[in-house]
């Protein structure tokens, strides 16, 4: 490994919103400006101490932060290799990370007086921790919801619409995220003045790639202080599940510079790696340009979008974040994947073993991880991103069970 970086951190995306060949502003010519403001308004509001103080202590009071770092000991004696350290995301309010990005968005909006807020939404996380925002802060809140996901996540849409947010079916398409995500730029374009669109993941145009991530990087930081402190060193090897990849480039972020940790971010394998079965984007995928953002892509060869499948909703997605595009081209980011059996044996292995129950995503991270553990020596450390909690998997993972509730 060279001592030296080939690429800065800090100095990306360039100011047209690029990573290296990835990232980028594709959209209707009506949203440039919209985009262009909020590029504004958060250039300036990330060096406003007030803004900063601001976000922190909602972070705190609001979301629980700072979230713990648990030693997994009896993960640990089982996979009989590496110390394995899970970063509780999960324990966040609303059940994953996405509170982190919701929060500051939110503050966003309202720093741009912007009193009307949409958001898109798969399982239902993204919808639940933006609808909690927007009650929180006042704000009308419109989620858009592929029909089919509004089925299978029935109770998040219950919990939205009993914080006071509507929520809006999408019956095109596949009717899952990528509609609705569809659907929400519709509604951006027609009434962008007044409204501000709260993208869930590291995703979409500039400047939402960056400033995702740049929410979410507070894990990374505490992540690296609680394992510093602990243990007085670097983790060897740091895992994330990716959808977009928002939990994964916050985690990893303030990690890039130390060459010495290995990162790997988990995709979606589904049941296996053919056309139409995965969400494993680079098991596949090639270059294209999807919902604003130039990176890699499942499509067929006439640049349709490729049918997609996994068994958690989050991950279950046709485009991956550029900034991961970057990153696995200068090698400095590993992508693996994890299939839906051995998610689900996963699950129950670590609900039994360790008393938490992880959502579907973030077990994709966890197969992985134990994994990585097995081949690593007793003195080494895996710290694994525990993105969200399971609570909200458990009917489905009953039904894959053929238990009965
Ligand atoms: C939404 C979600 C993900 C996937 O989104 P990323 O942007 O890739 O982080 C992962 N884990 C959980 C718990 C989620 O809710």
């Amino acid at each position: 490994m060279p001592a030296t970086l080939a690429f800065d951190p800090a100095a990306l995306p360039d100011s047209s919103g690029h990573f290296g060949r990835y990232g980028g502003v594709f959209v209707p010519e009506t949203l440039m400006t919209a985009l262009a403001e909020l590029g504004d308004v958060y250039a300036s509001a990330r060096n406003d101490p007030a803004f900063v103080q601001e976000l922190t202590d909602h972070l705190k009071e609001f979301a629980g932060r700072p979230t713990e770092l648990y030693f997994a000991r009896r993960l640990t004696e089982h996979c009989g290799g590496a110390r394995i350290y899970l970063k509780r995301e999960d324990l966040l309010h609303t059940g994953a990370h996405k509170i982190n990005n919701a929060l500051g968005q939110a503050l966003l909006a309202r720093r741009m007086g912007k009193k009307r807020i949409i958001a898109e939404t798969g399982a239902g996380q993204h919808g639940v921790a933006t609808a909690a925002v927007c009650a929180k802060f006042g704000l009308e809140c419109v989620v858009y919801m592929g029909a089919v996901d509004m089925e299978r996540q029935a109770l998040n849409v219950f919990r939205m619409r009993l914080m006071g947010a509507e929520v809006r079916g999408v019956e095109a398409g596949q009717k899952t995220l990528k509609d609705a995500v569809n659907e929400a730029m519709r509604d951006w374009v027609t009434n962008v003045r007044g409204t501000h669109y709260i993208l869930g993941s590291a995703l979409g145009a500039h400047p939402y790639p960056m400033m995702v991530r740049d929410f979410h990087r507070v894990i990374g930081k505490e992540a690296k202080a609680q394992l510093l402190a602990r243990e007085g060193r670097l983790p060897d090897e740091m895992v994330a599940c990716v959808g977009g990849g928002s939990n994964a480039i916050g985690f990893f972020y303030d990690f890039l510079p130390d060459r010495s940790v290995k990162l790997i971010g988990v995709e979606a394998g589904g049941r296996g790696i053919r056309r139409g079965e995965h969400a494993a984007r680079f098991e596949g995928g090639r270059l294209g340009v999807l919902q604003g953002s130039k990176t890699y892509i499942l499509q067929n060869d006439d640049g349709q979008i490729e049918l997609t499948h996994s068994v958690s909703a989050g991950l279950d997605y046709a485009a991956i974040g550029p900034e991961h595009a970057y990153y696995r081209d200068q090698g400095r980011i590993e992508y693996a994947y994890a299939c839906d059996d051995e998610v689900i044996s996963a699950f129950q292995l670590v609900s039994r073993l360790e008393g938490i129950l992880p959502a579907l995503e973030s077990t994709h991270a966890l197969v992985h991880g134990m994994k990585r553990a097995r081949a690593l020596r007793s003195d080494q450390i895996v710290l694994i991103n525990l993105s969200g909690r399971g609570d909200k998997d458990v009917n489905q993972v009953a039904r894959l069970l053929n238990v009965k509730l």
